[in-house]
């Protein structure tokens, strides 16, 4: 493994967090997260000095750390979603299920969490 990466700033010496790049065709600067490998043009810096970032004069900063930046829908983070609905509608079913032995509704054909899907009385 390499060396832990250090903050670029002249004095700080802090573990890096986060990698400045500059893209000096759209005067931007991206801060995004700790790149695998030093790049020309990039500086690595510690969770301070991400924070305190400010754009040279004319410069647009653009983060995409965590947290900084809109959260934009992926398929992940949907699936993620999904997965902590999961989560969350697991406490329920366990608690209908440790409820003292009483006996499920003969109606009840499925649970979606708080929904229930019941069979028709006509049938
Ligand atoms: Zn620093």
């Amino acid at each position: 493994m390499s060396p832990v990466r250090r903050c670029s700033r002249t004095a700080c010496g802090r573990p890096a967090v986060a990698t400045l790049t500059y893209v000096y065709a759209d005067s931007t600067a991206v801060l995004g997260p700790l790149a695998t490998y030093a790049e020309p043009h990039c500086y690595d810096l510690c969770a301070e000095h991400s924070e305190r970032l400010t754009a040279p004069r004319g410069w647009e900063v653009v983060r995409l750390l965590d947290g900084s930046a809109p959260a934009r829908p992926s398929g992940d983070d949907l699936e993620a979603l999904a997965n902590a609905v999961r989560e969350a509608a697991r406490p329920q079913q366990r608690a209908a299920e440790a409820g003292g032995g009483r006996t499920a509704d003969p109606m009840e054909v499925a649970r979606r969490g708080h929904l229930r899907v019941l069979r028709s009385p006509d049938n």
